[in-house]
Parts: C-alpha cells; sequence; structure tokens
C-alpha cells in the first residue's frame, strides 16, 4: 500500500533519512521504533511530502508521490495525527474535526463526526469545550479523531502516546486496534516500543536515519538488540 524505496531526506546540510525502505501493506500495523533524533517524525512527514524526499521513491497504492504536495497526498487517503498533537487550543472539539475535515462536503462531515464520536465517546461528551482545556488523553483522542476525518485508508501516528498515563495509553493502544479492524491500515511511530510491538503486525528500527532492523513485531520483541536498546531488558 505504502512503499518508500531508498529515499534520503535533508535539512539542509543535515541528513535525517539515509537510505530508507519501507513497506506498509493494506490491513496491517507497521510499528517504527528508534530513539529520539532517529528520524522517525522525518519518515512521517516525509510520507505527508514535507520535507520533501531528496531522492529515493515513494508510492501509495501503486501512485508516485514523492513529488506531490501534501494536500494532494492527503486527499489520495493518508491522514497523519502529527507529534505533540497540535490541536487548535481555543476552537471547541466539534471545531476542531471540522478543520479535519476541510475538504469534505457538508453530509460527509457529518458522517465523519458520527464515526469519530462512535470511536470516542469521550469526544462527543466535550464535542463544546475548547481543546486546550481539556486533559492530555483527550487531545490525543481529538488528533487521532481528527485525523480520521477524511476517512483515510493509511492512518499515519506519530507518538500517539507520549507522556500520558498508563490508563489512558492501553485506551489509546486498544483504539488502533479498532482502528485497524475496521479495515484502516495504520503505520504507527512509538517511542513505548513494548506496547507497540506487541500490537503490530512488522515493525522497522531506525537508527541515525537508517532501517537497521524488519521484522515481525513478535520477533523484534525476543530481538536481543532491541531488547537492550528499547525495552530497557
Ligand atoms: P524524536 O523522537 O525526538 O521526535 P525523531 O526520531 O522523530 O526524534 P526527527 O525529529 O525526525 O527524529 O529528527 C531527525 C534528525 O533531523 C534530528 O537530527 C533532528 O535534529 C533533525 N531535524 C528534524 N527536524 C529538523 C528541522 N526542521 N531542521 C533541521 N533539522 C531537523
Amino acid at each position: 500500500m505504502l512503499k518508500l524505496q531508498n529515499v534520503h531526506t535533508h535539512y539542509g546540510a543535515i541528513q535525517a533519512l539515509n537510505d530508507v525502505s519501507v513497506e506498509v501493506n493494506k490491513g496491517e500495523i507497521v510499528t517504527l521504533i528508534g530513539a529520539n533524533g532517529a528520524g522517525k517524525t522525518t519518515l512521517l512527514m516525509t510520507v505527508c511530502g514535507s520535507p520533501r524526499a531528496s531522492s529515493g521513491a515513494i508510492t501509495f497504492e501503486g501512485h508516485d508521490i514523492t513529488k506531490e504536495d501534501t494536500h494532494t497526498i492527503m486527499r489520495r487517503g493518508i491522514g497523519i495525527s502529527p507529534e505533540g498533537r497540535r490541536v487548535f487550543p481555543d476552537l471547541t472539539v466539534l471545531e476542531n474535526l471540522h478543520m479535519g475535515g476541510f475538504f469534505l462536503g457538508k453530509q460527509e462531515i457529518e458522517a465523519s463526526i458520527e464515526h469519530v464520536y462512535h470511536l470516542f465517546p469521550r469526544l462527543k461528551e466535550r464535542s463544546n469545550q475548547r481543546a486546550g482545556t481539556m486533559s492530555g488523553g483527550e487531545q490525543q483522542m481529538l488528533a487521532i479523531g481528527r485525523a480520521l476525518m477524511t476517512r483515510p485508508r493509511l492512518l499515519l501516528l506519530d507518538e500517539p502516546t507520549l507522556g500520558l498515563a498508563p490508563l489512558i495509553i492501553a485506551q489509546i493502544f486498544d483504539i488502533i486496534r479498532t482502528i485497524r479492524d475496521e479495515g484502516m491500515t495504520v503505520f504507527l511511530v512509538e517511542q513505548n516500543a513494548n506496547k507497540a510491538l506487541q500490537i503490530a503486525d512488522r515493525g522497522y528500527v531506525l537508527e541515525t536515519g537508517k532501517v537497521v532492523l524488519a521484522d515481525t513485531g513478535a520477533n523484534l520483541l525476543i530481538n536481543d538488540d532491541v531488547r537492550k536498546a528499547y525495552l530497557g531488558a
């Protein structure tokens, strides 16, 4: 479904991705783990066209999206919940969701809001609350809900559990599973390597911009190098 082939990404003279090849197949949850600064966010953002890959190729459902702009890529069926949540703090929950569906028609927006409220009853209860006054977990649910507004076929999630309490983390992972079971494909970036590999069909390990390991989630969980570096073993 999503394929990165030999992708390099630079910020000026800094090379953030170095010859990255990654594949996400339809219906999978694929997890990307790596230390701070390894390039995980850059990888997701490169899929979205900002920054652009400086070389290599990215295809989504067979279309070459390497040189497309972000809006075109989103319209093709990719949604992203970015690092740091980035909800609009002064807008209500409902207004934030409307922003997520900016290129949809009125009826589609209504249907998407229904779908998001079904997945996140808490957001429905808080529909008129300003996002900035909600808890971290609620804001994360809103960020995911907003990304779901366009009914993407591929959902990119950047560190959805960062800084959240264990109970909320468990809820977020449950929701990720539910979203996948509804037929969506998920590409997940996580610091919480243990839980993120547990729900993953496959995973990749990124170190200083390079993919150093690729395997099933189950195999990565018992890999000695992964256990030492990312699972605190
Ligand atoms: P974290 O978990 O800390 O978010 P990450 O694995 O997501 O880390 P990136 O944020 O993708 O890593 O950063 C990869 C490298 O690119 C780092 O060396 C970082 O300093 C650099 N970098 C990221 N964004 C920019 C930018 N806008 N300008 C210049 N360098 C950047």
